[in-house]
């Protein structure tokens, strides 16, 4: 069964990226590791039943997504069941006046809007890079009287259902606590030893999904109200600081069908094919469909090296046959991690961050239903490994790829 898990309250959160101990750097959101660890670990604090926890924690089924920024500008935006999902990378905005227009709340301080570059960056790839004029709309911004250029624009936004225009961003609130290390002998400050931790603000609201077997529902309903009333729930780093108290809700939610996700493909295929006629550049594919990450996700190649982005091949490897890799946006990061219930690092991972976007080329249309089908099972389930911990969740065709100015 699916669920929507939001952290309602919490104090001080960190989640540092790395070991090193120069960066004071934290992640903006929860990583689902450390939701599913911090679970695990409260779980046998409070039940110390070993079955109880493999049933809950290690059934092939369970699964914690990461948890978003949850705080909108627009109170309509703060929903329960609505997802969050972190912007692609092909998203552009203006650089003097950026964000979504819907998030705009005076005059004073506009929102020029935000649109989306993979369409004109796929047509040009296509043409074999002959068009510059494909991508003449995203050279400056396209709002009246502004040329100022366009920028990325990195965040987590949510689009309110049956609303397609109303999109926001989640703001986050950070902070940057400064500390001196304490002396193991005397018990008290260490001499030249000052460090400083960048943390979550205490109040912030977060959103993500979890999987557990059905069978498992109520006793897992019942687990976070017993893990909020006792309050040993811990997240992150520097716990034994005073960082890291959450309190967890939980909400039923319904998969996505395989309908909506036919006609998601359908609508961007269609795009792509009039932007492409209006230029007159080939398209020579049955059919086109962008794939974005919106986590980070650990794939390896069939000699298992890490993967730095998904192409035909990878595709293959995954049960999709004839697709072509037509443009990429992507980059990669290390992923280090500590095992909370075992106390021992995690190995050293390569990821494909979130956000990073893929545009294919399939020889065959949506006529083919194992094609649909497949495509359908990687939305559920995920890429590569540590699918459990919240890894490797895609979106295919996200709508997001066919906004001009949202
Ligand atoms: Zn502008």
């Amino acid at each position: 069964m699916k669920f929507a898990v939001r952290i309602t309250d919490c104090g001080p959160l960190s989640f540092r990226s790395g070991r090193e101990t120069t960066s004071p750097k934290t992640l903006e959101y929860v990583p689902g590791s450390v939701l599913m660890g911090g679970l695990a670990a409260t779980h046998d604090l409070l039940y110390n039943d070993a079955n109880q926890h493999d049933a809950m924690f290690f059934h092939e089924e369970t699964s914690f997504g990461n948890l978003y920024p949850a705080r909108f500008e627009q109170k309509r935006l703060q929903g329960e069941v609505d997802p969050i999902y972190p912007i692609p990378a092909t998203a552009a905005s203006c650089k003097r006046f950026p964000g979504f227009r819907s998030d705009q709340k005076n005059e004073e301080l506009p929102h020029h809007g935000v649109r989306d570059t993979l369409i004109p960056w796929g047509l040009f790839c296509l043409c074999q890079q002959t068009r510059i004029d494909a991508l003449e709309k995203f050279t400056t911004c396209p709002y009246p009287d502004c040329d100022h250029p366009l920028d990325r624009f990195p965040g987590f936004y949510r689009r309110r259902r049956f609303k397609a225009t109303e999109l926001g961003k989640a703001s986050v609130s950070l902070g940057l606590r400064v500390r001196t290390g304490i002396d193991r002998t005397t018990g008290s400050a260490h001499q030249s030893i000052l460090y400083s931790r960048e943390f979550l603000q205490p109040g912030m609201t977060f959103w993500g999904a979890a999987t557990v077997p059905d069978e498992q529902a109520d006793r897992f309903q019942a687990f976070i109200q017993k893990a909020n009333e006792s309050g040993l729930l811990r997240l992150g780093n520097n716990r034994t600081r005073g960082f890291g108290r959450v309190t967890l809700a939980v909400t039923t939610i319904e998969e996505q069908d395989i309908e909506s996700l036919r006609q998601r493909i359908q609508s961007f295929d269609a795009k792509l094919r009039a932007q492409a006629k209006q230029y007159d550049i080939q398209h020579p594919h049955a059919l086109y469909l962008p794939i974005t990450l919106t986590a980070d996700a650990i794939v390896y190649d069939r000699l298992l090296r890490q993967r730095t982005g998904l192409d035909g091949d990878a595709l293959d490897d995954l049960g999709i046959k004839g697709a072509e890799r037509i443009y990429c946006n992507s980059s990669v990061r290390q992923v280090m991690g500590w095992n909370t219930l075992w106390r021992t690092p995690k190995a050293d991972d390569i990821a494909i961050t979130m956000g990073s976007t893929f545009l294919f080329g399939f020889s065959r249309n949506l006529d083919d239903d194992a094609l649909l089908q497949r495509l359908h099972t990687l939305e559920r389930r995920g890429i590569g490994i540590r699918q459990r911990e919240g890894f490797g969740r895609l979106l295919v065709a996200s709508p997001f790829h066919c906004e001009e100015d949202a």
